[in-house]
This record gives C-alpha cells, sequence and structure tokens, in this order.
C-alpha cells in the first residue's frame, strides 16, 4: 500500500482528483468521539466494510467504520473501477484500427492519447466516489474514523488514541498485490495495481509478470494503448484456473493483438541500466535477456492481517488464506467477523458485497446464513471477456457427477455476427439425465454481462427446461444461452418419441400406405 502522503501522483490541480479526494478522505477531517459501545465496529472501508456499516446502520445499529487510507478501497481507487474504464479506452482503439471491416474510415492515423485516456478514467473514479463518500456515511449514522485500527482486547479496537468497545465487530481489511522475489526487481522499481492508475505517460515496452485475470487485462489494454507487452508466467498455461479452450481463444486474441505470451517462463533477475529495465528470463532450458521501460507484476494477492494485533483478541489467521472463518464467516472469537479479501478465496467485489450482508445477518440478527449457499461468477474483463459460475467439469467429476455439456459457438448467433463479435462459446453443463445446471462457462465479448442469467437461473433453481420458454428479444448475443437451452431440448427426443411423431404426421397427410387409423410407436 502507497503510504497516504504518495495518494495522487498526479498534479494537484486535478479537478476530479481533489473531488475524490474530499470524497473519501477529507482533508482536516477530525475523528467523531467514540460511542461507549458499538454494535458493529467495522474495519476496512472498502467494498465489504462500506456495504456492512450501511446495511447495518440502515437497520438501526450503531456502527464504527475504520478507515486507514481511502474510503472505496481497492475496488474504486485501484481496482475495477480504473481497471475497467481504461479497458473501455482500449477497447475503442482496437475497433477503430479495425473501422474499415465495418464500413467505416478514420481519416488520418490514430494517435493515442495516454494522458486523455487516464484523466477520462480519473473522471469517472471521482463520480464513483460520491457513492463511498464520508457524507453518505454520515448522513446514513456511521461513526468514520481515519487511522489505522488494532486490536487491544476481545472487544475493543484503538485508533488514532481512541478507544472502540464493541459487540461485535467485521475484519474487511481487503488484499495487497503480492511481490514476487526476484533479485534486482525491488531496487529496479515495478508497477503493481496500486501505482499503475498513476501514470503519466505510457510505457513503450512492458514486461507483465503472471498471466492471472489482473495481468490479462492490463496487459491487454495497454498493448491496445499501444505498448509492446511481454506476458512472462511460470505456469505452462494462462488463466489456469479457467477452461482449456477459453484460455485457448484468449491466447489467439493475445496473439492478434501482437502481445508476447511467454509459458513455462520464470524472472529470475532484474537490473535498471541506462534508463530501461534488463530482465532476464527462463523457459525450460532457454535463458534470455529482455530489455523493458517498466514491469507491472500481477503475481497474486496477500490478505492484509498484519497489525491488527489479532492474537489479542483472540482470531487465528493465516498469511496465505488470510482471516480464519468458519461457513458463517466467524472468527476464532466469536464476537468477532470477516468479509471480503481478508478472509475469502475469491477475492471479488461482489463476493465482498455477499459475504458483508451474510456478516450482518449473522452478527446481528442470529442469521445462519452460509458462505458456501452462495452462488459466485466472475468475469476476466479482456476482449473476448471469459466469465464462469458453477462447476467446471474437472469438479464436477471429482464430485463423482456425470455431465452433459452443450456449447453454442458465438458465430451461430446472429447478433453476435452482425455486431462482428463472432468469438467464444455459451457452455452450459447439466448432470446428465436432468437440466440442473451445474456450471457455465461463456466467452464472448460481453460474457460478464451474459453469465447473469445462468447465475439466476442457478440460484432460482431454474433448469434448461425452463429457459427454454424464456423468450429473448432477437438479435441479442444473449439467445447464445436460450440456444443451449434449445439444444438440451432436442436431445431429450429419443429415437422413440421421434419415430412416434414422424408416424403421426405421415398418418396426418394421409399416410404412406392404406393405413387410416392413428399409429402407435412400436
Ligand atoms: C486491478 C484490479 C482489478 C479488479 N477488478 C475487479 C473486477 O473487475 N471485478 C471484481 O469483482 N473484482 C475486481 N477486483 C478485486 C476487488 O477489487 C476486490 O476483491 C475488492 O476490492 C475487495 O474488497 P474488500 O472490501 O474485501 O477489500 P479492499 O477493497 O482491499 O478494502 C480494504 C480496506 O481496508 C483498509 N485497511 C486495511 N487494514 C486496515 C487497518 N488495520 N485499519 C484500517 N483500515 C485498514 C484498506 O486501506 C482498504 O481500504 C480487482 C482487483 C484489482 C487489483
Amino acid at each position: 500500500m502507497l503510504p497516504p502522503d504518495d495518494f495522487i501522483n498526479v498534479a494537484p490541480s486535478s479537478v476530479a482528483e481533489r473531488e475524490r479526494r474530499e470524497n473519501i478522505h477529507p482533508e482536516g477531517w477530525r475523528n467523531p468521539a467514540p460511542a461507549v459501545c458499538y454494535n458493529l465496529v467495522v474495519i476496512g472501508a472498502g467494498t465489504a466494510g462500506l456495504v456492512a456499516a450501511h446495511a447495518a446502520a440502515a437497520l438501526g445499529a450503531k456502527v464504527a467504520l475504520i478507515e486507514r487510507h481511502l474510503l472505496g478501497g481497492d475496488c474504486l481507487n485501484v481496482g475495477c473501477v480504473p481497471s475497467k474504464s481504461i479497458i473501455r479506452t482500449s477497447r475503442l482503439y482496437a475497433e477503430m484500427r479495425h473501422a474499415t471491416q465495418y464500413g467505416a474510415q478514420i481519416p488520418g492515423d490514430i494517435r493515442v492519447d495516454f494522458p486523455a485516456v487516464m484523466q477520462r478514467m480519473r473522471g469517472i473514479r471521482a463520480r464513483i466516489s460520491r457513492a463511498d463518500s464520508v457524507r453518505r456515511l454520515t448522513e446514513a449514522g456511521v461513526d468514520v474514523f481515519f487511522g489505522t485500527a488494532c486490536f487491544s482486547e476481545a472487544a475493543a479496537v484503538t485508533v488514532d488514541g481512541a478507544t472502540l468497545r464493541f459487540k461485535k465487530a467485521m475484519i474487511a481489511t481487503g488484499s495487497r498485490p503480492d511481490t514476487p522475489s526476484i533479485p534486482g526487481l525491488v531496487e529496479a522499481g515495478f508497477l503493481t495495481n496500486e501505482n499503475i492508475f498513476d501514470l503519466t505517460e505510457l510505457p513503450r515496452r512492458l514486461l507483465v509478470i503472471g498471466g492471472g485475470p489482473l495481468g490479462c487485462e492490463l496487459a491487454q489494454a495497454f498493448s491496445r494503448f499501444g505498448s509492446k507487452i511481454i506476458i512472462a508466467q511460470d505456469w505452462p498455461l494462462f488463466l489456469p484456473r479457467e477452461e482449456r479452450d477459453a484460455a485457448q481463444i484468449l491466447s489467439d486474441a493475445f496473439a492478434r493483438d501482437g502481445i508476447e505470451v511467454r509459458l513455462n517462463t520464470r524472472v529470475v533477475n532484474v537490473r535498471a541500466e541506462g534508463g530501461q529495465k534488463l530482465v532476464d528470463l527462463v523457459s525450460e532450458d532457454h535463458e534470455s535477456t529482455v530489455e523493458v521501460d517498466a514491469i507491472l507484476t500481477g503475481t497474486g494477492r496477500v490478505p492484509n492481517v498484519d497489525g491488527l494485533n489479532l492474537e489479542a483478541a483472540g482470531v487465528e489467521y493465516d498469511d496465505t488464506d488470510g482471516i480464519r472463518v468458519d461457513d458463517f464467516l466467524q472468527t476464532t472469537n466469536p464476537r468477532i467477523y470477516a468479509a471480503g479479501d481478508a478472509c475469502l478465496e475469491d477475492k471479488f467485489t461482489h463476493t465482498a458485497d455477499a459475504s458483508a450482508r451474510i456478516v450482518v445477518r449473522n452478527a446481528l440478527f442470529l442469521g445462519r446464513q452460509r458462505l458456501s449457499a452462495l452462488t459466485i461468477p466472475w468475469c476476466t474483463y479482456t476482449d473476448p471477456e471469459i466469465a464462469h459460475v458453477g462447476l467446471y467439469v474437472r469438479q464436477a467429476h471429482n464430485q463423482d457427477l456425470s455431465v452433459k455439456t452443450f456449447t453454442i459457438p458465438m458465430h451461430d448467433v446472429d447478433r453476435a455476427i452482425a455486431d462482428g463479435e463472432e468469438t467464444g462459446f455459451v457452455k452450459i453443463h447439466v448432470k446428465e439425465g436432468t437440466d440442473r445446471i451445474l456450471g457455465a462457462t461463456i466467452v464472448a465479448r460481453h460474457a460478464g454481462e451474459m453469465i447473469n442469467e445462468v447465475t439466476l437461473a442457478m440460484v432460482a433453481g431454474t433448469g434448461l427446461r425452463t429457459l427454454v420458454r424464456v423468450i429473448h428479444s432477437y438479435p441479442t448475443q444473449g439467445e447464445a444461452i436460450k440456444k443451449a437451452a434449445d439444444a438440451y431440448n432436442r436431445s431429450r427426443l429419443t429415437p422413440f418419441m421421434k419415430n412416434l411423431m414422424r408416424k403421426w404426421l405421415s398418418w396426418q397427410r394421409g399416410g404412406d400406405g392404406p393405413s387410416q387409423t392413428p399409429p402407435s410407436a412400436t
């Protein structure tokens, strides 16, 4: 985490940045006098903390929210919001380069205005920061404290010299980028999600270490802005969690974007020389050195558990997996719960949100909601996007479930053809012999939007038989899901039924022979 003084590495005259700061960490803020006792003290004001604080206060609880840096946490400041903003512009540049395919002419060269891209992103971030603002919290009745929280005992936390006593507390301290231990990396300097959005100049050559979602999204965006990108991934594949055909489609898209992907490749040394960085790579038995202007690391996340004095509160934790919680999100101290990246394997904004809602119900209202009952989709916002929900085939097999899969290529979907967005597929897995959806993977330009329909069906217990009856507007890319349901329906037609129907229709048109009685199937 960058210290607060390094808050924003742009001209202080930026109106957008001044608005953001005013919203999420106003200058001269004075913490309130603590209440005698809080129903809920929330540590960390990222998505999980904000959702819990607002929800609990709306239900009448006395709530304190403690944030050491910026309200909104990673998602607003250095995660989803800035990344999706620049990805939007990068897609536009990619489309402009292929304008002639759409019958459009772009006069002259397409010149990327990187400072303008980043300025647009800052404007969006400032606008969205209004929803996470101090003002909204205080209007909702939440006591907002800026400072680093630290447990002093099992039912008290200290911040900025004040002691806050609580009936219940929630730890929502999030996560930070993992720094790979590569000799010379720290000395040479590198980018993470915490400082890449402060760039005012486009790196001409960028090495991305790590082929996970963060590395893939930003690699493609920066490539489309004009950076020469190399992705180094020490595994034999990237997006290791996704199905292979999905990752392969992305691999092909990266090749079209001119991104160099080096799999099975380790970064073994970095040194700064003459204004550039020389990076030694080892790919199986082959050694090479690449020269780049900047290095972005995307090698995973580490939960923020240090400095909280969790021992004093009797809360068990692990430096890698974070706060130890049970299925009700309760820690080893029954008064204290956790939510979001600090304790979850699935580190997403929507899981931070959903887990915070579980905590409010379980901690304050004797709820028994389980984390394991959630159906969690996710999406990697590359082009095409890769979205998933539920089980992968390998997971279903591990659970001894037989799977039948219905796949619709996007090039069979009229709207995808009309949009020139034919790359990808919708793949829905059902339990063999039933229409129960076990999981789905969608690779498509708008897969993140499309997966929501499948998630809804799974949560509502709606199988493919019902999806067959859902009329989808024509032409939409979501029709691919309807087509998968149609394919399921067709698979129900047994040879016996087909035979019966054939004979029935033949009889209706007067028959192929002399018989005038309705047919039997035999
Ligand atoms: C580049 C990038 C892109 C992403 N894109 C997406 C996306 O498109 N979709 C998606 O779903 N997810 C995305 N994510 C993940 C998402 O940002 C996180 O899962 C989400 O922000 C987690 O929320 P949280 O509340 O658990 O933690 P955070 O947002 O990390 O908030 C934790 C807060 O706790 C504060 N804190 C920590 N320790 C203390 C302490 N001792 N005292 C007081 N305060 C403390 C921190 O300052 C921070 O503000 C992305 C992440 C990155 C890095």
